[in-house]
């Protein structure tokens, strides 16, 4: 397969090349030049498959023959290895045809394990395979560091260094992250706010000398084999349930859109998927996008779902270039205006066009917490906020009944314990391999707001 670039001024790659470059040099995102596609058949055979086996139907021609088969299937069961259940990502019935895809069985609770780890295993082959080192240095704000981090723990072929905002992440979230001690793991607390870190990694990208000299890599949802590894989940939860024969709906609890965008290249790809409900909280950009075509950057709210506090969603930018039949022109000038003003219009072919594939929800804190309290009582079950946001958007959009409505559930409830203790009394426990989380070392150093800091401490740690 090859990939070229949203904006079509950069070079196309092959899979190794995008797996390890992450954004394109004309500011674009990678996407594969054409879509896969699964016949009627092929999806039938997946029945009764494992998830392992599944991943490599969906993935592999993505990724294959350059990196050739019995090699790809070793790395998805390394990867998967790590998940603390048979299915890796079980079902559960909350109501008559409603369901939850819980997402959350990996190392550090939340879904991006699922891309991360099948990632950290990537990078190990090809890197070996290259006699390669890279350095990893991201920024996060709360779930994406511990799942990178977790991914290259121990490696030898990569350091990773992870700037989080100092007193502004969750204790479980910073425990997550710097109880980690490997040697290869650097957790800094930078004296300043999340916009402060990510212009912090922006900048050392933007230093192609600097970046050059560490070789400096990235695991942000901009890296498409994030969003590739999310597409399998859609297919075993649809197979699971009926498809190909019954179609299957899904509600994503979204910030970034790279999970609700993995449903709608699962889709592409031949999945009979009827609605994708791109769930948002009061960070409701995408919504308001997709109900009047404006994209308007606004101020970002705190919510208890601090995993979609986010203004800018990166993964958009791949479904402008769908929307725009692959024109990288067009959606450069998007971006452009993007930079200038902040905002941007979609026209109204390209609306109406979204629209088809996509029907998009805002969700209030009230409505989430209701929700947290609505499902415990009905279903017994203890959900976390981000699922919440989900599980409200699917109830309120729904066109059929028949059709089967599968939520992302996207973390578990002990990694958000203040929300959901609040809403329903319960103090949701840490699973059994973290319960003693809060007793374990920490590692990091703090940092000031200040980039030649950075530069330094990286080359001194290295
Ligand atoms: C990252 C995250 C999301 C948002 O996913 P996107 O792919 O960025 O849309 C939702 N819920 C949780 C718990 C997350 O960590």
């Amino acid at each position: 397969m090859k990939y070229i670039s949203t904006r079509g001024e950069a070079p196309t790659l092959n899979f190794e090349e995008v797996l390890l470059t992450g954004l394109a040099t004309d500011g674009g995102l990678y996407l594969p030049e054409f879509w896969p596609t699964l016949s009627v058949d092929d999806i039938e055979s997946m029945v009764g498959k494992s998830y392992q086996e599944i991943a490599f139907i969906v993935m592999s021609p993505y990724v294959c023959p350059e990196i050739p088969a019995e090699e790809f299937k070793k790395i998805i069961e390394k990867a998967y290895s790590s998940f603390r259940h048979d299915a890796i990502v079980p079902l559960t019935q909350l109501d008559s045809n409603e369901w939850i895809l819980e997402l959350f069985h990996g190392p550090t609770l939340a879904f991006k394990d699922v891309a991360l780890q099948l990632l950290g295993h990537l990078f190990n082959f090809v890197l070996d395979k290259r006699g390669e080192k890279i350095t990893i240095v991201g920024a996060t704000s709360g779930d994406t560091g511990s799942a990178a981090i977790d991914c290259v723990r121990g490696r030898e072929r990569a350091n990773i260094f992870m700037l989080h905002p100092k007193g502004r992440v969750s204790d479980v979230q910073r425990k997550q992250m710097t109880t980690v001690i490997e040697d290869n793991v650097f957790n800094i607390a930078v004296e300043g706010d999340f916009d402060d870190c990510q212009a912090m990694v922006k900048a050392l990208f933007n230093d192609l000398e600097f970046r050059d000299k560490i070789n400096l890599s990235a695991v942000n949802s901009i890296n498409w084999a994030r969003v590739m590894a999310q597409i399998v989940y859609y297919f075993t939860s649809a197979v699971s349930i009926g498809a190909p024969a019954r179609k299957v709906s899904f509600s994503v609890p979204t910030g970034n859109f790279g999970d609700v965008y993995a449903g709608y290249v699962a889709k592409q790809m031949g999945l009979p998927v009827d609605q994708l409900i791109v769930a948002t909280n009061v960070n409701d950009i995408l919504s308001r996008t997709l109900s009047n075509g404006e994209y308007k950057i606004g101020e970002t709210i705190p919510t208890i779902s601090p995993s979609m506090d986010i203004q800018v969603s990166s993964n958009f930018e791949r479904l402008l270039f769908n929307l725009h039949d692959s024109n990288g022109s067009k959606v450069r000038h998007l971006m452009d205006n993007l930079k200038q003003s902040g905002q941007f219009n979609i026209s109204e072919d390209c609306l109406s066009l979204a629209k088809n594939s996509f029907n998009a929800h805002r969700v209030s804190e009230d409505d989430t917490k209701e929700t947290i309290a609505d499902v415990l009582k009905t279903g017994g079950q203890v959900i976390d906020p981000h699922t919440a946001v989900g599980v409200n958007a699917a109830r309120k959009n729904r066109s059929n009944k028949e059709v089967p409505m599968v939520s992302l559930s996207t973390a578990h409830p002990a990694k958000f314990p203040k929300a959901v203790e609040e809403v329903t009394g319960i103090h949701p426990e840490l699973p059994p391999h973290m319960a003693d989380l809060f007793e374990r070392p920490e590692k990091f150093d703090i940092l000031p707001n200040d980039l030649d800091s950075l530069k330094k401490y990286i080359l001194e740690n290295l």
